[in-house]
């Protein structure tokens, strides 16, 4: 297989040189495990915690070990009795070409009702993630308003249509002029550009009855401003801080934390960090839910595909600046 592995650990944004492209052998494929050719790699922001040295939710990446991330691949030989060579499943093969996997921890992609890149967007980990969190941490209520950063991604895009579908009014937050105007096109009713030297007044005149659900994706300055306009029973499902994961230190600043907790005890704030796989029982609910909602046209997605393994690396670290236009995915096979 053609992998690419953590060859250092980044201090700040990731370089090219903290990854390395080698060729491995591959094999047996014991009782049980099926051998995997990837077809497309999901390249996610959560990539670069692992690429920490830190316990997190979940373990590191260890240097020299390929970087792990969700793959739509087909079976190309199965020691599992429900597994056929040609099947194509989702599972979690990493940034190499071919993978071994348990056959047990695959999903498969028969009558997908979407083309494949999906399962690892918008019908995939992200979807879920915005659908779990948004519904139940997030409970949008009709006419309330809903609040999104990082809007056109895979998880932004998806919480402001399925608010929209709850009824409330959706405002996506996006960085520059080409995202906010996607974002009018997918239905929000207000799309801000984070980057404009006025996002404070246009974040003021987009929520005139104020916010009732921020949906965190990014942290930093956005979270800033949209703290001060929470409602009274404000919720914050906390799903991500892509803002500061390149960080190596704390802002600069007085310390703000007391500030924050006096607006969460008078407005009565409910903040709720979570992890999409907390809410794995709601799955069945979610495929079929938002299968519907895609195959209606009432959900829609941009992708950014890109051209085979090689690309991930720039595609990551793109990703992370803000260059992705929808959920990176990278093509990796036909
Ligand atoms: P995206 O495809 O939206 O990519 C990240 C985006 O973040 C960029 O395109 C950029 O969009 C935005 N961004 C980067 N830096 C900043 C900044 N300084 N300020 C504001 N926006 C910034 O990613 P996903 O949809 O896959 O993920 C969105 C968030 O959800 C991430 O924080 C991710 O870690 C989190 N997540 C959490 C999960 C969980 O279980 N808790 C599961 C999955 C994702 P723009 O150009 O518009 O600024």
């Amino acid at each position: 297989t053609t992998r690419i592995v953590l060859a250092s650990r980044p201090k700040g944004e990731p370089t090219p040189e903290n990854f390395r492209t080698e060729t491995a052998e591959i094999g047996p494929v014991d009782n049980g495990d099926v051998l995997l050719q990837t077809l497309y790699l999901s390249l996610d922001p959560y990539m670069r915690g692992r690429m920490n040295d830190a316990k997190s939710y979940a373990d590191p990446v260890e240097i020299g070990q390929p970087m792990v991330g969700g793959t739509v691949s087909r079976v190309v030989e199965s020691a599992h009795p429900n597994l056929a060579e040609g099947d194509i499943v989702l599972g979690y093969g990493g940034w190499q070409t071919y993978s071994i996997e348990p056959g047990k921890s695959l999903v498969g992609l028969d009558g997908f009702p979407a083309p494949l890149p999906a399962a690892l967007g918008v019908l995939g980990m992200p979807g879920f993630t915005a659908y779990a969190g948004l519904l139940t941490i997030g409970q949008p209520k009709p006419a309330e308003t809903v609040v999104v950063a990082a809007a056109t991604g895979p998880v932004g895009s998806a919480v402001g249509q399925i608010a929209k579908i709850k009824g409330a009014r959706a405002v996506g937050i996006a960085g520059g002029e080409k995202k906010v105007e996607a974002l009018r096109e997918l239905g929000f009713d207000a799309a801000i550009d984070h980057r404009a030297p006025d996002f404070d007044e246009q974040l003021a005149a987009a929520t005139p009855d104020g916010i009732d659900v921020y949906f965190e994706n990014v942290g930093g300055k956005v979270w800033e401003a949209v703290l001060a306009r929470m409602n009274e029973f404000g919720r914050v499902p906390v799903c991500g801080l892509v803002s500061g994961y390149n960080a190596t230190s704390l802002p600069e600043g007085p310390n703000r934390v007391p500030q924050l907790m006096g607006l969460v005890l008078q407005r009565s704030l409910t903040l709720r960090g979570f992890i999409q796989r907390e809410f794995v029982d709601q799955l069945p609910q979610f495929r079929a839910e938002m299968g519907k909602w895609v195959a209606d046209g009432q959900v829609k997605y941009h992708e950014d595909v890109v051209d085979g393994l090689d690309s991930a690396v720039p595609a990551f670290i793109g990703m992370l600046r803000g260059d992705n236009f929808g959920k990176v995915v990278v093509k990796v096979a036909d």
